[in-house]
């Protein structure tokens, strides 16, 4: 089922903020964590692009709150590899420039959000892409804190690791792949600011029983997250689908031709029909789009999404 809307944000001339914590089939006594995080999130987000924040300060920190927060899968609250560690991926592009970082599979960052954004503006080396250990050694420099492998390893994850370790095989695959029942508490955020300028980020712990250096959707510009002029995309769901379809570009381009709901649906249809498991299930996925005309949406597969909306003279908005 495809659902996809335009966000509640009636006054489309100041900041616009829209945040999602992830979408898949999130169980009942998640939703009052969920709601918690996206709250949390929404009132940094708004008190940046309230106090004249740039919409690239706003998406970093409204990610940085969600990625501390612990629901999701992001941050101290990651989805476990198979070899039972937490390996964190996140991606940040400034619409403005088309400047973008990423960092990805770092053990010992709390906020690769902030670590990516530190690549983005500062392009060590000329790179903006860093991985593992490489992309650790940054943190000094970046002003990220770094903290201990275990101090990413959230108990439910662990819990939830031991599990689908003791699962069969059927269901550690389901899990480990596209199925809409695994948890996917990818998070992102995109923004405009109220000079109109676009950004987008987005930040995961990745899939549950990943391979150990597996890299995913969410930290490949174009696939996971983009952002220019016309428009900015953050995505979850099947990462190796959304980067086959580079999702959050195809979407961004599709808004020369729609409105941000009808460009998020005919992309994620796309997805569903385009990539199959091998059980023939169609690749399940969500993503928050956002327009430079300050009109938002967002569209999911699955069965929920966690998303929330802020505009300039509106109120708040969230729902699970
Ligand atoms: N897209 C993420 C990944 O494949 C997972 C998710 O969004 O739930 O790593």
């Amino acid at each position: 089922m495809l659902h996809a809307a335009p966000t509640p944000t009636p006054d489309a001339r100041g900041a616009v903020l829209l945040v999602h914590g992830g979408a898949w089939a999130i169980p009942d006594d998640a939703l009052e964590g969920h709601r918690a995080g996206l709250r949390a999130a929404l009132a940094c987000g708004r008190s940046l692009l309230e106090t004249g924040a740039s919409a690239l300060e706003a998406v970093v920190e409204t990610v940085a709150v969600m990625e501390a927060h612990g629901a999701f899968d992001a941050g101290c609250g990651s989805v476990l590899t198979r070899e039972g560690t937490a390996e964190l991926d996140a991606g940040v592009m400034d619409g403005a420039t088309r400047a973008y970082g990423a960092a990805i599979n770092v053990r010992r960052i709390l906020h690769p959000a902030r670590l990516a954004a530190y690549f983005l503006r500062a392009a060590p080396g000329g790179a903006r892409m860093l991985a593992g250990e490489g992309a650790e050694r940054f943190a000094e420099a970046a002003g990220v804190e770094v903290v201990l492998p275990e101090t990413l390893v959230h108990p439910r994850e662990r819990a939830r690791h031991a599990a689908l370790l003791a699962a069969d095989g059927a269901r550690a695959r389901g899990a480990g792949t596209e199925s809409g029942a695994a948890p996917r508490g990818t998070v992102g955020c995109v923004a405009r600011d109220r000079a109109g300028r676009l950004a987008a980020c987005t930040s995961t712990g990745g899939t549950p029983l990943k391979p150990s250096g597996r890299v995913g959707d969410s930290p490949l510009v174009g696939a996971g997250f983009y952002a220019d002029a016309r428009g900015a995309v953050s995505c979850t769901g099947w990462g190796e689908a959304i980067a086959a379809a580079v999702l959050a570009a195809r979407t961004a381009d599709a808004l020369a031709a729609h409105a941000p709901h009808a460009a998020a649906r005919e992309r994620l249809a796309d997805l569903h029909r385009s990539f199959r498991d091998a059980a023939g299930e169609g690749a399940t996925g969500g993503l928050i789009v956002l327009g430079a005309d300050g009109a938002g949406a967002w569209a999911y597969t699955t069965e929920r999404m966690a998303r929330a909306a802020w505009a300039d003279g509106a109120d708040a908005w969230l729902d699970v």
